[in-house]
């Protein structure tokens, strides 16, 4: 059995507890700059069937991504974290837990990065990760 790991939003209502991820995402997309208040948005690849919670559905909103699929985005409405991303009828199967609301220490390393157009000037992509190519 893999490691498990926890993590919750800033005021607990909202706990997760999945198999210690191996993947993680860095999307500076326009929609993930403005989700994250900051310059990417970090995301944990989970089988949404591995991830143990009995915390209540969060407060999703649903708006389609560049790539035309809808994206919804789900966020704590009592402490307004941002939790999860789901993109429904591309990755059915997926979560895309944010990776912040995991102790410092569990996060793997960024493996994929996307959107690097949109990086400012000031910034380096990280060390060693998979590019995904830009859509346009
Ligand atoms: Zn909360
Ligand atoms: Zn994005």
């Amino acid at each position: 059995m893999s490691e498990l790991i926890t993590g919750s939003c800033n005021c607990g209502r909202h706990t997760y507890t999945i198999p210690k991820p191996t993947e993680m995402n860095l999307c500076h997309c326009i929609d993930c700059r403005k989700w994250a208040g900051a310059m990417h948005s970090a995301h944990l690849f989970v089988k949404t069937a591995d991830i143990q919670t009995s915390s209540p559905k969060p407060k999703t909103y649903t708006q389609n991504g560049d790539s035309g699929n809808p994206m919804e985005r789900a966020w704590c409405d009592d402490c307004g974290c941002g939790i999860w991303i789901r993109s429904p009828a591309n990755m059915p199967e997926l979560t895309f837990l944010k990776a912040g609301l995991f102790n410092p220490g569990e996060i793997p390393n960024p493996t994929m990065e996307n959107w690097l157009k949109n990086l400012e000037a000031w910034e380096t992509p990280a060390k060693g990760t998979k590019r995904a190519v830009d859509l346009n």
